[in-house]
């Protein structure tokens, strides 16, 4: 899929606020944030949408990174959403699998994605 952003950005072949990375995830700042935190997990791989996600581990390695990254903000405490809009009707405009992750101020003025 080369002409997939995420996978452009998992490659570095374009440039992202990188916050956490392994050997299958990446994780990096939304562009347009809709939260004091507000950060993308997306496997390296490209799976365009959660309707295409079969492996199980990768599954659990997604929300495992999120959980890290929340720590990482210090909103492990203060609490955090995490979200994946999967198809056109939730808004899904990337069709790489990615999980949003928000937190941080007051959740009342967070822009749901
Ligand atoms: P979706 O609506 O597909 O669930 O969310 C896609 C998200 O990716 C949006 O929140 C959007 O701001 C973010 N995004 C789109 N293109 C880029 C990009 O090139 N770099 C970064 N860092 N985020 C992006
Ligand atoms: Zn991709």
């Amino acid at each position: 899929m080369s002409e997939c952003i995420f996978c452009k950005i998992a490659k570095k072949q374009i440039p992202s606020d990188i916050v956490y990375e392994d050997e299958d995830i990446i994780a990096f700042k939304d562009i347009n944030p809709g939260a004091p935190v507000h950060i993308l997990i997306v496997p390296k791989v490209h799976i365009s949408s959660l309707n295409e996600l079969t492996d199980t581990e990768l599954a659990g390695k997604m929300i495992l990174a999120a959980k890290k990254v929340a720590k990482m903000y210090n909103i492990n405490k203060s609490g955090y959403k995490l979200i994946v809009n999967t198809g056109e009707g939730a808004g899904q405009l990337v069709r790489h699998i990615h999980m949003h992750l928000l937190g941080g101020g007051d959740k009342n003025k967070w822009r749901i994605p």
